[in-house]
């Protein structure tokens, strides 16, 4: 009998620089294997990932098909699914990529005990960051609270592995009718919208798969890379990688982000200057260190990491909520950045942090209800990144943002969209306002807003909150917060 394999592609979709894949297609004829799990304890994909899921498996399927291999399909709970496929198939070697979720982790244990109880060899292997999350800890061995100390411990660890090339020479295993008969095609997965289908403007912003996601980081690093550490922060310009996607579904590893970027500068390919790359790489390391939190911290994006903000005072209000995720605020940062949601599955990381201080802070409405907001509309919906983030905002969070930060929509949109480029693209209705008045478009007169075709309350909302009421309001409840925080 040869020896045989199976690679389970999880968070992971890619054939380069993924060690597990390598381990199983060096030992013997795969089986390469994507379960579909919705009934298990993990969070339920939204519907944006849900979408660039299905267009990456075709991706995945493609690239092994071009090595005369295929994608096997299941669908249903892993822990069931994989058992009987090895035993059916005769299995002797499992790899996997590890994931950092507590579920995920709780599942990878059960079924590790189970398969090599049963005689099969399972290996799992780290694919997804530069250190997993117990390699970067405190002198004494206790888990990180702060970025910056983080990242220089990080640092410090040494330059990460090079990133290994895909495998030359992969072969499937042919399949025992027995195991056919528990596969499912990519249609049956159903994980495209179709009754509407609401993914017009993914298709036309994105190309998931490995194959994009390359070509993706070439073009950042050969164009925008160069001026990152000021331009990162303009929504009215392609100035950031647009990475996050294809880094959630594993399409392409930190490590090859980490040496392309560090080759392309010491090879004068990149025209950018180090501090440039420098603070791109600062950004995979926050990614870094929100897994780091996630992992210590399994319900990040359920409980206040910081529980003295489980008294907080917030609010319940569904038509702001409501009114929030449609884009129809009357601030148009904040509108825009909501609409370039809900049509591309993406929106600036300038302009998440002021959507999200405008539901938290002015709106006094709870930080969960827009972390499941971003969570089924973003196509980089990420466990760790999403949770993080939004505690970050909301102050809760670990080296979170001061309590006393409130982003000002106005001032902010004059800063980091100063012609307004970026709310006339979302907000075409507004287009015809002058600059000075495109970010607070309520000081137009009659005249103006009649020469704008704009007709407020109507065409376009006025503001659903007082810039400063919501201010004043959100600060007396943080103070009480801070004060009791305080008394810690
Ligand atoms: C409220 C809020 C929610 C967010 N939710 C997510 C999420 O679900 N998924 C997600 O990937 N990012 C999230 N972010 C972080 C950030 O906005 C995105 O990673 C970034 O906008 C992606 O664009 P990019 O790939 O062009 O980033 P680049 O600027 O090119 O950065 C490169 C990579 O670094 C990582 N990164 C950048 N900024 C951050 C950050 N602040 N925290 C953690 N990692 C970062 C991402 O993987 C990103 O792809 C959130 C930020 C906020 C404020």
């Amino acid at each position: 009998m040869p020896a045989l394999s199976l690679h389970w592609f999880r968070d992971d979709l890619r054939l380069a620089d993924n060690p597990a894949l390598s381990a199983a297609v060096a030992h013997g004829p795969t089986l390469f294997l994507y379960i579909l799990d919705e009934g298990g304890s993990r969070r339920p994909l939204g519907g944006a990932s849900r979408w660039w899921l299905s267009r990456s498996l075709a991706a995945l399927d493609f690239a092994l098909k071009a090595k005369g291999c295929e994608l096997v399909l299941m669908r249903g709970d892993p822990g069931a699914i994989l058992p009987r496929v090895v035993e059916t198939a005769r299995i002797d070697l499992v790899t996997w990529s590890r994931r950092y979720d507590a579920e995920s982790v709780a599942l990878d244990s059960r079924l590790k005990a189970d398969l090599v109880a049963a005689g099969t060899k399972v290996e799992s292997f780290n694919a997804a960051l530069l250190n997993e999350p117990w390699q970067v800890t405190t002198k004494t061995g206790e888990p990180m609270k702060v970025f910056t100390p983080y990242w220089r411990a990080a640092r410090a660890a040494g330059e990460p592995a090079a990133p290994k090339p895909a495998p030359k020479h992969m072969q499937s295993l042919k399949l025992p009718p027995a195991i056919t008969a528990m596969t499912v095609s990519h249609a049956d997965l159903a994980l495209d919208p179709v009754k509407p289908d609401w993914a017009g403007g993914l298709r036309e912003a994105w190309t998931p798969g490995e194959a994009a996601a390359a070509e993706r980081l070439g073009e950042f690093l050969s164009g925008p890379l160069d001026g990152y550490g000021e331009g990162r922060d303009r929504p009215d310009r392609a100035a950031t990688s647009r990475l996050s996607p294809h880094l959630r579904f594993g399409e392409i590893g930190p490590r090859q982000i980490w040496h392309a970027t560090r080759s392309a500068i010491e090879s004068g390919e990149a025209s950018a200057g180090s501090s440039d790359a420098e603070k791109f790489l600062s950004e995979i390391g926050w990614r870094e260190f929100s897994y780091h939190l996630l992992f210590y911290n399994p319900d990040l994006a359920t409980r206040n990491y910081n529980p003295r903000f489980d008294a907080f005072p917030w609010r319940r209000d569904d038509a702001a909520t409501r009114a929030w995720q449609r884009g129809l605020t009357g601030y148009p940062i904040v509108d825009a950045g909501l609409r370039e949601l809900w049509t591309t599955g993406w929106m600036h990381n300038r302009v998440r942090m002021i959507a999200a201080s405008f539901l938290i802070k002015h709106l006094l409405i709870d930080w969960r209800h827009g972390e499941d907001w971003f969570w089924d509309t973003l196509v980089d919906a990420d466990p760790a990144n999403n949770a993080a983030s939004w505690q970050w905002v909301a102050g809760s969070g670990a080296d979170a943002a001061p309590y006393y930060r409130i982003f000002n929509p106005v001032t902010q949109g004059l800063k980091f969209d100063p012609k307004g480029l970026y709310v006339r693209r979302w907000i075409p209705e507004i287009a015809g306002l002058d600059d000075t008045l495109i970010h607070e478009p309520w000081k137009a007169d009659a005249d103006q807003l009649h020469r704008a075709g704009i007709v407020l309350g109507q065409t376009y909302p006025r503001p659903i909150v007082d810039l400063d009421f919501g201010r004043r309001r959100a600060l007396d409840a943080l103070a009480k917060t801070r004060d009791e925080t305080r008394s810690d």
